[in-house]
């Protein structure tokens, strides 16, 4: 048998970590069983339509290296399967239904419904459609069709009896019909198909042998087997994926900029971290590895590692895996992308990034930190004298006072403003003054920095800054301290 799976979506216009996380389990399973990945987008919602929904999904899947094996061609590339597009395919199905006795077709008006609806809630149960339109005959029926009157094509579904499916990860699953089934919409008035009904004659014509998703459909399910059963068709594998939550308690939110994986990317998190970590979200390799290319994870992935209970996501193990992950970039490619990050604090300053990054790469976690952690490169911020004051640096207001003309006369001398040169002529000099490094280099550091932590110590800074610019701050802070005196 060739396992073949499906991610899909209905085009919201975000990708929701859950989702991509099970587009990703998908995606592994199809591969490692040497099997078939197909992008089906279902949007027979007309009304939820979003601009640009279906470009979010097909960008953020390539970005991360979950590439679909087919679809129509569009222009030498595999376009995914858009429902909309395939409207045509859906009704004759229904219509197959109607005949077997498993759908009928339903000429209720919306305002009928809701009066029903309403009486039945007035009763204080919940309206579950009544099966009035299965009663007609089939003359009326005939008589309604010939005069154009508008109808869907209800299913005819159990009200009786218990339905049953197993499921790779749930295990034996079973449902009173009279809880789960309806007569739920198969074609709607407009001639397009529900996401329903579509979902599963995709399914069936699309050959997917394991439909992996999230576990808001284990109840449906039942429903959609009603349907294969119908036909006569084979039913397939079910594999459903835990929900990813926040904590145990709460689900990620859009609210909290935790949902969507553009959040993440808008942040400065590393894709290829974010999919390791996704990866082991809710699925384990058994062992103690973490760190996991595509690749790899292709040759562990295994259905019989997922999780029954909800895959917390963690947000600060997250930024562990992305620090790493950093860590590990050669120079070249950390340059690369750091680069429009500094670019958002230091554009136009003539500040060597080069040099820059080989400071920063062990210190980014986040590349969205980043601007932060270098903006006092491009402006001087406004800083307390109290920051001169460490008693471990054995620097006070008055050994600074004293350190920062010190500094400034040999520092200016300097020929040629380079990181060893400026340190080969002061640091020498600090030992013939009978003076302590850090005595000196605690308030050099500040008065070019104006903040506590930097990366990179007084000479690294003072050659990114320039000669100009570190004198003057260097003045500056010897005028701050004078006049605080
Ligand atoms: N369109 C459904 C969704 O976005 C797909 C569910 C399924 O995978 O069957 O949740």
């Amino acid at each position: 048998m060739l396992v073949r799976t499906r991610f899909a979506p209905s085009p919201t216009g975000f990708m929701h970590l859950g989702g991509l996380r099970t587009a990703l389990y998908e995606y592994l399973f199809a591969k490692k069983n040497h099997g078939k990945f197909i992008l089906r987008i279902e949007d027979t919602d007309q009304e939820r339509y979003v601009e640009g929904a279906t470009e979010v999904i097909y960008d953020t899947l390539r970005g991360c290296g979950i590439v679909w094996d087919e679809g129509p061609d569009i222009g030498g590339d595999y376009g995914p399967y858009i429902q909309s597009e395939r409207k045509a395919e859906y009704l004759p199905y229904a219509k197959q239904l109607i005949r077997s006795g498993h759908a009928y077709y339903c000429f209720c008006t919306k305002e009928e419904l809701d009066a029903r609806r309403q009486a039945a809630e007035a009763r204080g149960e919940t309206f579950k459609y009544d099966k009035h339109c299965l009663h007609l005959s089939p003359e009326e029926i005939q008589a309604k069709l010939d005069a154009g009157t508008p109808y869907v094509i209800r299913m005819n579904a159990p009200t009786e009896g218990v339905s049953t499916y197993h499921d790779l990860v749930f295990g034996d699953m079973s449902f009173p019909n009279s809880d789960t089934m309806d007569d739920m919409v198969l074609i709607k008035q407009d001639g397009m198909p529900t996401y329903n009904f579509a979902n599963v004659i995709d399914d069936h014509l699309m050959n997917i042998t394991h439909v992996i998703r999230g576990m808001e459909y284990l109840s449906s399910t039942p429903r959609y087997n009603f349907l294969y059963e119908a036909f006569g068709w084979e039913i397939p594998q079910y594999i459903h994926l835990p929900t990813v939550m926040r904590d145990a308690t709460h689900k990620l939110s859009k609210r909290d900029g935790d949902a969507y994986y553009s959040d993440f990317i808008d942040k400065g998190y590393l894709k290829e971290a974010l999919i390791n970590y996704l990866a082991l979200v809710g699925w384990n390799p058994g062992d103690d590895r973490e760190f996991f290319t595509m690749d790899e994870l292709i040759e562990v992935f295994d259905v019989s590692r997922l999780n029954k209970s909800p895959g917390i996501f963690d947000i600060d193990k997250l930024t562990w895996f992305n620090a790493e992950y950093i860590r590990r970039m050669s120079p070249e490619k950390y340059l690369e992308t750091v680069t429009p990050w500094f670019d958002q604090a230091l554009q136009g300053r003539g500040i060597d990034y080069r040099h820059l990054a080989e400071l920063m790469q062990a210190r980014t976690e986040v590349f969205g930190r980043v601007p932060d952690m270098v903006r006092f490169l491009a402006e001087l911020p406004e800083y307390d004298i109290s920051l001169f004051e460490n008693k471990k640096q054995k620097s006070s207001l008055e050994t600074s006072a004293e350190a920062l003309p010190f500094c400034r006369t040999i520092l200016s001398e300097v020929p040629d403003w380079q990181e060893t040169a400026l340190h080969d002529a002061l640091i020498p000099a600090i030992a013939e003054a009978g003076k302590k490094n850090a005595t000196v280099l605690w308030p050099l550091r500040i008065a070019l920095s104006g903040q506590l932590s930097t990366p990179g110590g007084a000479f690294e800074i003072a050659y990114l800054l320039g000669r100009q610019e570190s004198l003057r701050r260097i003045d500056l802070a010897i005028e701050k301290l004078h006049a605080a005196q």
